[in-house]
């Protein structure tokens, strides 16, 4: 077989050029859209534990801010690269754009394994990316948040070296903010809470009936723990979660409350009770309903997705199906919702968070749940009218949809 081309930049600009291309739009917008307006690299110097310096990679990637300020999380992971960084800051923007948002895309991310950093390393490594880049963010410039290996606290720490480095209480320059520093209920579970209502809407479209849907999903992190908790609020039984190489499963429903409780305590999920363990090759061909990736890129490839058996994929994570993959099972008639559309949760809560802080003002869970659902849902039927109008795929009525709005407002602003 063909060697694939995992490049996520490579994939982002396909689908940006084939959505120029539908919309018939002037040469001029993609070559606005196919890279980012900026990315910077920095080198973070981190005093450890035993008094040695240690420099860490640092990116921060501005795509597009026609539409407002750059929004995007900063992700941790000892594989990271620019040109991820760069693919991840383009999602963003289409993400921003999908749903309607008044902000671009940005996203950034260090080169670091943090499991093998102590509390007080990961403090200054947080607070040193604030101090490489703090001269280009800002709440009406570029707004981190919370991604892959960052949580609350390390948001926490970033806010408080911003507020140190720039002398203003600007708190609203980073989301996913812990709820005592201005942080908006809800947003720690708001991309799988997002995750799980639009795979109600899809099973609605198709006939499925969500109740007893069988479920699996792939990573049972911030995004796959929250969206199986939603899931299964919702009725459906997921019988298999896959970690990086095993996965667990139990035909009745793994119970995710106690999966969770379980998680907090232990790092494994194998030692979970009831469950048989399984290889990831019986678990991505699973007779099941509906998948759910939620860990990172490239995670279904081809010689995944010829084994992939499910009726609905929802994409939790980015870029989780590579383009090889992607034809494979729109042959197969698999509805694939499409990650800018299906994750949107999380930033649209972040986006909430930003205005409650603007405002000073902050809004109870319901209010926060119940409007990102309308929001949600409503982005959704207008991306499956799309679809059933062009005869098209999710994935690219979701581009079109961004697009279209991005190119507007850079035509008004005399960008072209
Ligand atoms: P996380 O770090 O909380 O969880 C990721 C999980 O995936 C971890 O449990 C990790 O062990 C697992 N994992 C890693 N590689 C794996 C593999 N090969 N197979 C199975 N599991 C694997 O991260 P998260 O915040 O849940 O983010 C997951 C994905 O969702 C990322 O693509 C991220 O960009 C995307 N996303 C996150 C948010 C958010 O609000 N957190 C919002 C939108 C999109």
């Amino acid at each position: 077989m063909k060697k694939e081309n995992l490049n996520p930049l490579h994939s982002l600009q396909q689908q940006i050029k084939l959505g120029c291309e539908r919309l018939k739009l002037d040469s001029s917008v993609y070559e606005l859209l196919k890279e980012p307006k900026r990315i910077i690299e920095i080198n973070i110097p981190v005093k450890m534990d035993n008094g040695n310096i240690q420099v860490f990679k640092g990116y921060r990637s501005l795509y597009n801010d026609a539409a407002g300020p750059g929004k995007g999380g900063v992700r941790y992971h000892p594989d990271i690269s620019k040109n991820e960084i760069a693919a991840l800051s383009g999602w963003m923007a289409m993400k921003c754009s999908v749903v309607n948002l008044p902000m671009g895309g940005a996203k950034g991310g260090i080169k670091v394994d943090p499991q093998l950093l102590s509390v007080g390393e990961l403090e200054r490594l947080s607070r040193g990316y604030i101090q490489g880049l703090y001269k280009y963010l800002g709440e009406k410039l570029d707004i981190p948040g919370p991604d892959a290996n960052t949580n609350g606290q390390i948001m926490a720490w970033m806010t408080d070296e911003y507020i140190k480095l720039t002398g203003n209480y600007n708190i609203g320059v980073i989301s996913g903010k812990p709820i005592e520093l201005g942080g908006s209920n809800g947003r720690h579970t708001a991309t799988g809470y997002g995750v799980s209502l639009i795979a109600s809407e899809v099973s609605k479209k198709i006939g499925l009936d969500i109740k007893n849907a069988k479920v699996a999903i792939q990573g049972f992190g911030n995004v796959g723990s929250h969206a199986a908790k939603h899931l299964q609020d919702l009725g459906a039984r997921v019988v298999a979660i896959a970690k990086r190489d095993y996965a667990i499963y139990d035909n009745r429903g793994i119970d995710i409350d106690d999966l969770m409780m379980h998680t907090s305590e232990n790092k494994d999920i194998l030692s979970f009770p009831n469950t048989e363990k399984i290889s990831l090759d019986k678990f991505w061909s699973l007779d099941v309903d509906m998948i759910v990736p939620a860990a990172l890129e490239n995670a279904i490839t081809a010689t995944i997705a010829e084994k992939i058996n499910a009726k609905i994929i929802c994409e939790g994570a980015n870029g989780p199906i590579t383009p090889a993959a992607d034809s494979i099972l729109n042959q197969k008639n698999i509805i694939i919702t499409p990650d800018i559309l299906t994750n949107a949760g999380g930033v649209i809560v972040s986006h909430y968070e930003w205005v409650q802080n603007q405002l000073g003002l902050y809004w109870s869970q319901n209010e926060v749940l119940d409007k990102e659902k309308k929001q949600m849902i409503k982005s959704f039927d207008i991306i499956w009218k799309i679809k059933e109008d062009f005869n098209i795929t999710l994935r690219e009525a979701a581009y079109i949809h961004s697009i279209k709005r991005i190119a507007e407002i850079m035509k008004i602003r005399g960008w072209y």
